[in-house]
């Protein structure tokens, strides 16, 4: 991927290829008014690393040049290298407010957090699957301590980066934000916006356990990024996207699409009508495979329709029924 330099200020991005269908994991060191900043923080990988020094070094910097490190949203794969950054040069961190109790695995968040999916995924009608991927989300906290971000966190704010203004996108996680750059028309889009793939809305519960309207919140801040002046967005995965506007109207289409196909799915002939008999006739053996991500497009597209007035549901012996 090529560096980007625009008006004394200078785009250096480290692009790591995986294997995964992201085809790469990407993160940016930004050079501007003698600052160097590191927009996210790559996977926690000796892979990763080698990218982020051979970068450093290439353009004539090391560790000890960068300045902050700033991130995007929560996600494994764009915080993964804070801690060993910190352990060599002690910057300040710079996070979205939502990402700090996550980044932090504040263990009452998690503990409701799994509540919140088992009371979920029972009355969204998945049984013995959905306890299998509570077990899952149970066992993970025994990992926590060794995952947990080590360092100080400070908010994001408005200055956080010289010349850019945080933000809020939430959807694809509820804590994500973008970074622009009005006057060079840049956006830092973490996993907002990627070209080749649409991200996933992840179910998610507020602070509160409440469910969060995870597609609608994506598609109001696809709705936010359409009007910007941009001309190049630098994401978290891919190439980088010069016809932003393009790509939004796309994914905004997509949004549309999938939940009318789901809705094809109930009606009168139909004998569908919780959110996993919905999952396994669309999805097929990926229900099983990628059981949390195909329960969160389909909870957050049917949360969708629900919304705009397109099926409704009904609680019987404790399970959500939805029709039309
Ligand atoms: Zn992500």
């Amino acid at each position: 991927m090529e560096t980007i330099t625009n008006n004394a200020c200078t785009v250096y991005p480290i692009s790591v290829p995986t294997k995964s269908s992201l085809h790469t994991f990407n993160f940016y060191l930004i050079e501007e008014e003698g600052s160097l900043s590191l927009v996210d923080a790559g996977v926690n990988s000796d892979k990763c690393w080698g990218y982020l020094l051979d970068t450093l070094k290439n353009h004539g910097f090391s560790l000890a040049d960068l300045s902050r490190i700033i991130i995007t949203h929560n996600h494994e794969d764009h915080v993964g290298l804070i801690d060993r950054i910190e352990s060599e040069h002690d910057i300040p961190i710079y996070a979205p407010e939502k990402s700090i109790h996550r980044l932090k695995r504040d263990r009452n968040f998690f503990l409701m957090r799994i509540d919140f999916f088992k009371k979920l995924y029972y009355e969204m009608g998945c049984g013995l699957d959905g306890e299998l991927q509570v077990q899952k989300l149970q066992d993970a906290i025994k990992g926590h301590e060794r995952k947990k971000v080590q360092s100080d966190i400070l908010r994001v704010d408005d200055n956080v980066l010289p010349g850019s203004q945080p933000i809020e996108t939430p959807g694809h996680s509820p804590d994500h934000i973008v970074l622009l750059n009005k006057n060079r028309k840049w956006l830092f889009a973490g996993d907002h916006l990627i070209k080749h793939i649409s991200s996933n809305a992840l179910v998610e519960p507020d602070p509160n356990g409440k469910r969060l309207l995870t597609v609608l919140d994506y598609e109001d801040s696809l709705k936010k990024c359409l009007d910007l002046d941009v001309d190049v967005v630098f994401p978290g995965h891919g190439d980088l996207i010069h016809n932003h506007k393009d790509l939004v109207k796309k994914r905004l289409n997509g949004i549309e699409r999938k939940a009318d196909r789901l809705l094809s799915y109930f009606g009168l002939e139909s004998d569908i009508s919780t959110a996993s008999e919905l999952a396994k006739a669309v999805y097929k053996e990926k229900y099983e495979s990628q059981f949390s991500l195909v329960m969160s497009e389909i909870i957050g597209h049917l949360d969708y329709l629900e919304e705009k007035g397109q099926i409704e549901k009904a609680l019987k012996s404790g399970i959500w029924h939805y029709s039309v």
